[in-house]
């Protein structure tokens, strides 16, 4: 397999990690999950600007340009023949001795690799069970860090109640999920958490609330309370991977009718419009 280390592309056997690399250390980095669809990454310009803002607000110096990262990834995905998959990226503050502030002298580490995925045709159809958790993370929730600990916890929470996701409430405030960003329908209204310190800024919630103006569907960046979240008609999440999964339960209570709502649906079609096929 062809992957992405620094600025070459090379085999993945050729490649070694440094024990004293600040991303296995520290989680000093950050990190994108490109969609591939069709042999074409989706959205892939505004992936890059992400990590480019992840890397500015951590003061990681990216190595060279962000249009050489772009044309290298396109590469990467002509050579392993990926039609149906992600681009993982990640890049670290590179390797230093062992000592919590910035190294003098250090260079990023990038890799990026692919890997095959179907899209999630069930979840899409059928919804998925979630919980309601803490969010327990920092408040730079902003930044595509590779620090993950509080969202590995919180899906193992889920995985544990045999559900696909952990949707996650700070002070009775819902966030995010834990690797998805999280939308309520209450009266025909879309609700969700504004984009600011506390969640990520998903590429796929841009979409969808571009989508949902573009049908007339009224837009409101509030975040919905536990409770408003148990009583809303309808309730999704959002991401790269899964593109946008309806809610069917919460802590075992249903939502809506049990199925996936209309506006939901609408907007699922909407976004498979978007899908170069
Ligand atoms: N929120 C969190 C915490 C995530 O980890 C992710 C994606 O991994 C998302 C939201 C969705 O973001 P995007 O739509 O850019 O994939």
């Amino acid at each position: 397999m062809t992957i992405l280390f620094n600025d070459q592309l090379t085999e993945r056997n050729d490649v070694t990690i440094d024990i004293e690399d600040r991303g296995y250390q520290f989680g000093d980095g950050i990190y994108e999950v490109i969609r591939v669809y069709n042999g074409k990454a989706f959205y892939l310009e505004e992936h890059i600007k992400r990590l480019v803002r992840s890397a500015n607000e951590l003061r990681i110096a990216l190595p060279y340009h962000e249009d050489r990262l772009t044309s290298l990834l396109e590469e990467l995905v002509t050579r392993n023949q990926l039609i149906e998959g992600n681009i993982y990226l990640q890049v670290s503050r590179g390797v230093a001795p062992r000592s919590h502030p910035f190294p003098e002298h250090s260079k990023a580490v990038i890799i990026g690799y692919t890997f095959d995925a179907p899209r999630p045709l069930s979840l899409l159809e059928k919804g998925v069970a979630t919980i309601l958790t803490e969010d327990i993370r920092w408040l730079r929730c902003d930044i595509k860090s590779l620090n993950l600990l509080g969202a590995v916890l919180a899906k193992q929470e889920a995985v544990e109640a045999s559900c696909q996701e952990a949707i996650l409430h700070r002070n009775g405030t819902v966030t995010e999920g834990s690797s998805t960003n999280v939308a309520i329908i209450k009266e025909g209204i879309l609700y969700t958490h504004p984009a600011n310190n506390l969640i990520l800024h998903g590429i796929t919630r841009n979409v969808i609330l571009e989508l949902a103006r573009e049908l007339g569907i009224p837009v409101r960046e509030e975040a919905p309370t536990k409770e408003e979240l148990f009583v809303a008609d309808e309730v999704f999440i959002t991401s790269t991977t899964m593109e946008i999964a309806p809610v069917i339960s919460i802590d075992g209570k249903t939502i809506g009718s049990g199925t996936p709502g209309p506006l939901t649906r609408q907007l699922q079609e909407a976004f498979e419009a978007k899908i170069p096929s």
